[in-house]
């Protein structure tokens, strides 16, 4: 990776061109102006970040703040530059990138070095080419002679040069590959390996922002379940969770997203979606698909009871918030409890 793609990396966060981040902080100055912030690049962020208006949490907050307070705290600022910008649960990353940089400060490092046996090269061949022009009978081997050093001096400073930036490259690689990892890791639900609720609330937000487009939210409850943890222990109805984990991993189609909404509840986002007959037949499909898990208990042959689970879906309505969506998948998944369990409602 080089140090622009680097930076490209770090400036994921802000995608936007020249011409859209320049509308974006006309839209931010003069708010700060509005409500007396501070100048400083904390503040510039945040309100940067509000005037994108794809975290309405944070606009949220800041509308708050705002009204709240004649002087906006400065550790209110730094709790949410820390929450909304460069994400706390992303330490490992953070660390990641930081020797990142630093790996890139050595690599200048080198390059400016290699540059430099460049530079006192040309000094010595110009040097050469003086005594070129006036020779007495013994200046050649002198000037060949120093050629020849100074090509030898440039040639080791590039060798090694090249030697390091191999190194280099190799550790941006493996740097890059655990920057990944520990974003990913961080996004995750660890027992079930899918979305986390903290991200679900961020991508549900940020599929609400294309709504227009169709949005779905499928909510699933597994069925009696604290009866299973009594009856085969925790550590069989953890196993039941990865497994239902998976089923969703496998069975989502492009463009959805299943997260673990609580204990033993999870969540489908199906964007792009506007058809309730289809949700419907796909969360069918899920419900087929757990109440066929057949699962054994690792000391016995004994097949455990089948685990079964309930369904509440919801359609985006115009004027539609995360709560609201929320609230309708979960009233439609109550009555799917209360009609029986094992079964889709809507
Ligand atoms: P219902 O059909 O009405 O959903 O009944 P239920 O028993 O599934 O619902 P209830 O909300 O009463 O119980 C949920 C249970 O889920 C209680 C809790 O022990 C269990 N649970 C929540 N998180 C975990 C977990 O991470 N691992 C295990 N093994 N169990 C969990
Ligand atoms: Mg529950
Ligand atoms: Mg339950």
């Amino acid at each position: 990776m080089n140090p622009s793609e680097m930076r490209a990396t770090a400036l994921a966060l802000y995608p936007e061109d020249t011409l859209e981040a320049a509308t974006l902080l006309k839209q931010a100055v003069p708010l700060m102006v509005r409500h007396n912030i501070p100048a400083n690049p904390v503040q510039y962020a945040l309100w940067y970040t509000y005037s994108k208006g794809q975290e309405p949490e944070l606009n949220r907050h800041l509308d708050r703040l705002v009204k709240d307070f004649d002087c906006f705290p400065p550790e209110s600022a730094a709790k949410l530059f820390r929450e909304y910008i460069i994400r706390d649960e992303l330490e490992d990353a953070r660390i990641g990138q930081q020797q990142a940089i630093k790996l890139v400060d050595g690599m200048e490092r080198d390059v400016s070095r290699s540059v430099k046996g460049n530079l006192n090269f040309q000094v010595s061949l110009g040097h050469c080419m003086e005594m070129l022009e006036a020779p007495d009978d013994n200046s050649l081997p002198t000037i060949l002679n120093e050629l020849q050093q100074s090509a030898q001096v440039m040639q080791d400073q590039q060798a090694l040069f090249l030697y390091q930036l191999r190194a280099a490259q190799n550790e941006i690689k493996t740097l890059r590959d655990k920057l990944e990892e520990a974003s990913l890791a961080a996004m995750l639900d660890g027992l079930t390996q899918v979305f986390n609720r903290a991200t679900f609330n961020r991508l549900l937000e940020q599929a609400l922002n294309n709504a227009p487009d169709g949005l779905a939210l499928i909510m699933l409850d597994i069925d009696h379940f604290k009866q299973f943890n009594d009856q085969y222990g925790h550590p069989l109805g953890d196993r039941v969770l990865q497994h239902v984990g998976q089923v969703l991993r496998n069975l989502l189609p492009p463009h959805a997203t299943a997260a673990r909404y609580g204990g033993e509840e999870f969540c489908v986002i199906l964007k792009g979606c506007a058809d309730l007959e289809s949700v419907h037949a796909f969360a069918e499909q899920l419900r087929v698909k757990i109440q066929s898990l057949r699962i054994r208990a690792r000391s016995s042959e004994k097949m455990l009871d089948t685990i079964t689970a309930s369904f509440g879906i919801a359609l985006f309505e115009v004027g539609d918030n995360l709560e609201t969506l929320l609230t309708r998948a979960d009233d439609a998944l109550y009555q799917a409890k209360r009609s029986g369990r094992n079964q889709v409602h809507r």
